[in-house]
């Protein structure tokens, strides 16, 4: 059973890994104080690692996920949503979480979202059957407002606590190519200070696959103030996903 350790700066669960903190200080969350070894204690509290199945494999995984409690995000979602694609994909997008759509339909990427993902991935040319999609967080963290349910910012106990999901997805598709969309999935890959506005296109060296690149996530195209800058953006996350289209073609020559 993997337990490998996130590398390139992805940050682990494991206790051993985690930085001496100082005593004095303390972090204000909704109005309350909470000190270093409080947030300490609930990383360590909150975690998916002990429901990992012990024979890895996609399917094994797939099911061990659907009763995962790892954090509090599975009360209120209505399920568990896994990755999906090609098992050996050449490619793995990660995006920050399910959303309405995806936790109705057990299924990433087939809202609004994926659906714009999957035109930009047609019109860069990267094929569908070479790519695997997956989120950071695997439950739709979420507040009501009347009768909709809006995303909310999964917080980084909750990234941290999905993490193992992550890494044996990694590890059973091994991608040649690692794409973050969006700062939450960048940072939970190359660490909470790295900033896709400063990075967004890079192509990186990484020790979770030969190749790591952050851009936005489709959403923020969907959120663009007006159709002319949607489209500027559309085309941008096309270009950016040409390049990724170029690696990915460079490896198969
Ligand atoms: S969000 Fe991740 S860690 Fe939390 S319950 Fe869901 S699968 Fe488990």
């Amino acid at each position: 059973m993997p337990r490998k350790k996130a590398q390139n700066g992805a940050p682990s669960n494991d206790r051993e890994n985690k930085k001496p903190k100082k005593k004095t200080s303390s972090k204000k969350t909704g109005g309350r104080k909470k000190t270093d070894s409080t947030v300490k204690k609930e990383i360590e509290e909150h975690t998916a690692q002990e429901f990992l199945p012990d024979k890895i494999s996609m399917k094994s995984l797939r099911a061990a996920a659907a009763d995962c409690r790892g954090c509090d995000l599975y009360k209120n979602a209505t399920q568990t949503v896994f990755g999906e694609g090609a098992s050996k994909a050449r490619v793995m997008f990660i995006g920050e979480q399910p959303g309405d759509a995806e936790d109705k339909a057990g299924h990433p990427f087939v809202g609004p979202a994926g659906k714009l993902l999957h035109k930009a991935l047609q019109d860069a040319g990267i094929a569908e059957s070479a790519s695997y999609f997956t989120n950071a967080v695997k439950h739709f963290k979420f507040a009501w407002k009347g009768k909709r349910r809006l995303h909310g910012k999964p917080r980084r106990l909750e990234v941290l606590a999905c993490m193992p999901w992550l890494q044996a997805e990694i590890q059973e598709v091994k991608p040649h190519v690692i794409v973050c969309l969006g700062a939450t999935a960048a940072q939970a890959l190359l660490g909470p200070s790295f900033r896709v506005t400063q990075h967004r296109g890079e192509i990186m060296p990484s020790l979770l696959a030969p190749h790591i690149v952050a851009t936005i996530h489709p959403s923020a195209i969907l959120r663009a103030p007006d159709d002319e800058t949607r489209h500027e953006e559309m085309a941008k996350f096309v270009d950016d996903l040409r390049k990724i289209a170029k690696v990915i073609n460079e490896h198969e020559d």
